[in-house]
């Protein structure tokens, strides 16, 4: 459904993703892992349409997406819920739904939002607040929700359990499980590698801007080299 062939992604003299190569079938969960500044989510963002890519190529549904500006990727599927959530703090709850559902017909718009708002309470009950007066997990909550208005078929979730208390964290699991029970595909960019590898199907591991390793999230979660990066005690 998506793949990503050859990606380079430089900052100015910095080549942050050198030739990353990747795929997700529809319905899949891939994990995408690695430490910190390994290129993550700048590959996402690549996808998003949000970095400008140096070379490579990335189709989604047969169509290539490089060089779309990032609302046409949007309408062709692909949601996203970025690092650090990026809501609008100063906007209603109501209110960063509602833009986000701004690119699909109103009556749809309308009824993707009664369904959100029945998965996720408690942004029902914070439905005139604030988004700034959110606790971390409720912005999580709202930035999944928002990615999910427009109703995509690929959701690419950047770190979506970071900073959040641990009952947070068993929340957005469980959340990202049940989304893979509806066969919502997913690219999944987490530091928490033990919960990742358990909803996966697949993983793929970058170091220094590079796929370091790659295969079934069961494999890995058996792999001496990922035990001895990730689980050592
Ligand atoms: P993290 O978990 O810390 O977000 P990551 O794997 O997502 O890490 P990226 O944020 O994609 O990694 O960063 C990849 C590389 O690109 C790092 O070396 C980082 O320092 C560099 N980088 C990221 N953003 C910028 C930027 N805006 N300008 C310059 N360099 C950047």
């Amino acid at each position: 459904m998506l793949t990503v062939s050859d990606l380079t992604v430089d900052y100015g003299p910095v080549r942050a993703v050198r030739g990353v190569s990747l795929d997700v079938g529809e319905g899949e969960v891939v994990a995408l892992l690695g430490a910190n500044g390994a290129g993550k989510t700048t590959t996402l963002m690549a996808i998003a349409g949000l970095r400008k890519v140096a070379a490579g190529s990335v189709t989604f549904a047969g169509r290539a997406l490089l060089g779309l500006p990032p609302e046409e990727i949007v309408r062709t599927g692909i949601g996203v819920a970025p690092e650090g959530r990026r809501i609008f703090a100063g906007l209603t709850v109501d209110e960063n739904l509602r833009l986000a559902g701004s690119i699909v017909a109103p009556e749809v718009e309308i009824a993707r939002r009664e369904a959100l708002l029945d998965r996720f309470p408690i942004l029902r009950e914070r439905y005139r607040q604030r988004a700034g007066l959110l606790s971390g997990g409720e912005q999580q909550m709202l930035a999944v929700a928002r990615a999910l208005l427009p109703g995509p078929r690929l959701l690419m979730l950047d770190e979506p359990s970071l900073g959040l208390a641990p009952q947070m964290v068993d929340l957005v699991f469980d959340l990202i499980a049940e989304l893979k029970a509806e066969g919502v595909t997913i690219l999944l960019v987490e530091q928490n590698v033990a919960r990742s590898l358990e909803v996966a199907d697949r993983a793929v591991v970058l170091a220094n801007g590079q796929v370091a390793l790659a295969g079934p999230a069961a494999d890995l979660r058996n792999d001496d080299q990922v035990r001895a990066a990730y689980f050592a005690a």
